[in-house]
């Protein structure tokens, strides 16, 4: 979770550096591309005005100052040769010149330059248009026309001047913007460095941007297919896989198993989400480990939080599933320890194949999960196969549940009760409460509808109801003069579990009056799931009501021996599957004596249920059993029916 907002925090944070970045480095590259086209535009106008300007306007000064030169030179030739053929063409040609050049010169900044050309050309005019007329005349008037020359040599001179001085101007001009040329090339060398290392710094963060977002849509993509606890591929990738490898494997078969660990709620409510989750970590190491020693197209996922998926293929899906069925065992054997403390888990799973069991992922997930959930009923630590039946046994399941939500209101249980009998003497020595359910005008067996109640938690009320009807249905016996035999009630682990048990027992007792040694109360194995202290505190404040302990079904847990040191416990029931195989197997009933044994050393009562057969009883007597049930004495029978069972043998 943390990692998650890390992640998001960071992704935010990301996105407005890159907005920021992405601002400041729009804005360098648009101030230098400005830049740039400010300095080209200079550079521009400096060359226009140096061409279309300058050069044209030099170009005529030089032109005017020849023509002025050379108007002078034809007036000294005239007067010295006093020829004066061509002389008047010539000059008018060359003044129409000086004019239409001037003209050039016509520019707001150069008017005065141009009045001033224009006086001194009409005043050299008529000079020239005097001499003329005088060389012209009959008798020349020759200091008259050296006077006429001098103003004609004059009015040149100072043409030549404002020319000069013009000309300078329009040198120094072009010059400036020449220089003001070169400072706007050398900035424009400056910008075109710069621009050229923002486009290497854009091109660098966005290499980086680019590389991060890659690296991030890559995390997403995982985390898209895989688990965050396991980092197994997900169910999402298991769904894709699925579908290609039924759309590739025509005729091929396979199958789909989902493992579960048992009894994964009572886990977690005892230790915590925590330790379960380490505990489902360290099991995928587990699983990966077997795994990968088998069939490259066996492959593991995870299917849902502390539920595995394992996908084969196989030309027969039965030997693989054979294959797997025989390697869970192996892989639960063995305690996963955390935090030096050991945990034993079993595990259920269910096998759907393909294509006998469906042909596409929805209806495999279904059936696998059928499979599952049938092995859980049936007491978990087992792999269950699909089949047609398993799937109106599941929906036989839900509908179970739903009834019983209704069969505690409607008064629907009632209670058995199997009389237990003493070894040694024969007679009546108490009995088990065993409830019953009249469903539709029949009797439900427990074995149908406790695993119902368990996975749906329906099993709390439902045991709180069994404990108050076995006492108040013991103290009727009493007040019709049974003797006083204790009762034994089934206690699901669950309930067990419950806070608040040891009050509700003790409330029981107080409501009916039934005394505590009267009641004793069977517990199974699961309960040793539990925090050890936990469970001897819980069985410590229940032995301080009174009431006696036994364990249930003994020597089909998981647990050692050696919670029995621990556990104040007075009774022992051996299992009926020990009892049925120990007259045929040997091993059974070297388990049977060992039991015993132990029993008798560590003070315990012994009860041996599923008596059957009279030899079963003789080896149980004999070994030193203390109690003997089963079918060989008495099935379970109603209320009324047991004190019937009972009083022949109290009423003399
Ligand atoms: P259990 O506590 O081990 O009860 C013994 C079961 O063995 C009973 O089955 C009983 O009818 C059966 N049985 C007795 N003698 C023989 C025999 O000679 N041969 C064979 N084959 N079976 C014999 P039942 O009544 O169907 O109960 C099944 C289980 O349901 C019980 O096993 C117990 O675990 C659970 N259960 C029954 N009543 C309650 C209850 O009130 N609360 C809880 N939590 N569980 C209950
Ligand atoms: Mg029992
Ligand atoms: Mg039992």
């Amino acid at each position: 979770m943390k990692e998650r907002t890390l992640r998001f925090t960071s992704a935010k944070a990301m996105a407005k550096l890159l907005i920021g970045v992405f601002a400041l480095v729009a804005a360098v590259v648009g101030g230098v591309i400005w830049l740039g086209i400010a300095t080209e535009r200079t550079v521009e106008e400096n060359a226009r005005q140096l061409v279309d300007r300058h050069i044209p306007e030099l170009d005529a000064i030089g032109a005017m100052q020849a023509a002025v030169g050379a108007q002078v030179n034809q007036l000294y030739l005239y007067y010295a040769t006093t020829n004066s053929s061509g002389f008047r063409d010539a000059s008018e040609s060359l003044r129409a010149k000086i004019r239409r050049q001037s003209m050039l010169l016509a520019r707001a900044e150069f008017v005065a330059d141009h009045e001033r050309l224009t006086a001194h050309l009409k005043g050299f005019d008529e000079a020239v248009a005097s001499f003329d007329r005088e060389m012209a005349g009959p008798n020349r008037d020759w200091d008259a026309l050296r006077e006429h020359l001098a103003v004609a040599q004059k009015e040149a001179d100072s043409m030549q001047a404002v020319l000069n001085e013009l000309s300078g101007r329009i040198q120094s001009a072009a010059s400036a913007g020449g220089s003001r040329t070169l400072e706007a090339i050398a900035r424009l060398a400056w910008l075109q460095t710069s621009f050229n290392l923002s486009v290497v710094v854009v091109s660098a963060f966005i290499l980086v941007a680019l590389y991060g977002w890659v690296r991030y849509a890559g995390i997403l993509a995982h985390r898209a297919y895989h688990d965050d606890l396991t980092e197994l591929p997900n169910r999402r990738k298991l769904e894709k896989d699925l579908a290609g490898l039924l759309a590739e494997s025509r005729g091929k078969a396979g199958g789909l198993i989902l493992v579960n660990p048992d009894r994964l709620k009572l886990l977690s409510g005892t230790f915590g989400h925590a330790v379960v989750d380490a505990l489902i970590v360290a099991f995928t190491r587990r699983l990966q480990e077997a795994l990968a020693a088998q069939p490259d197209s066996t492959r593991l996922y995870s299917f849902s939080n502390g539920t595995w998926a394992i996908l084969f293929r196989d030309d027969a899906a039965r030997s693989g599933a054979q294959r797997i069925g025989k390697l869970l065992p192996t892989l639960t054997a063995t305690p996963l320890t955390l935090a030096d403390r050991d945990f034993t888990l079993a595990v259920s799973a269910g096998l759907a194949a393909f294509p006998a069991d469906g042909d596409d992922p929805a209806t495999l997930f279904r059936n696998a999960d059928a499979a599952l959930r049938l092995a859980q009923a049936a007491g978990g630590n087992r792999l269950h196969y699909y089949s047609r039946e398993m799937s109106e046994q599941a929906v036989a399941w839900l509908s179970t549940e739903a009834a019983l939500r209704q069969a505690l209101t409607a008064d629907q249980f009632e209670l058995h009760y199997q009389p237990k009998i003493a070894a040694a003497s024969g007679a009546v020595a108490g009995s088990e409460a065993l409830i019953r359910w009249r469903r539709d005008g029949r009797l439900e067996s427990p074995a149908v509808f406790i695993p119902v109640a368990e996975e749906s938690g329906l099993i709390v009320p439902i045991g709180d109801w069994v404990l108050q009807a076995a006492c108040r249905q013991w103290m009727t016996w009493r007040q019709a003069g049974l003797p006083a035999l204790p009762v034994a009630v089934n206690i699901s682990a669950q309930q067990f579990q419950q806070p608040d048990f040891p009050a509700k027992v003790a409330a029981a007792l107080a409501a009916t009056g039934m005394p505590a040694a009267s009641l004793e109360l069977e517990i199974t194995e699961a309960v040793a799931a539990d925090h050890p202290e936990k469970v001897v505190a819980t069985m410590a404040a229940l032995k301080a009501t009174g009431v006696t302990l036994a364990i249930d079904d003994f020597g089909t847990g998981y647990s050692s021996l050696s919670y029995l040191k621990r556990f104040p416990l007075d009774t022992l029931k051996i299992d009926q599957s020990f009892v049925r195989a120990m007259e045929s197997n040997a091993n059974d009933a070297t388990i049977v004596h060992l039991i015993l044994g132990l029993a008798r050393e560590l003070g315990f009562k012994v009860v041996a249920e599923g008596v059957e057969t009279e030899r079963q009883r003789r080896l149980l007597a004999d070994g030193g059993c203390d109690l003997l049930q089963g079918y060989l004495f008495s099935r379970p029978l109603p209320a009324a029916e047991f004190a019937a069972f009972v009083a022949p043998a109290t009423t003399p």
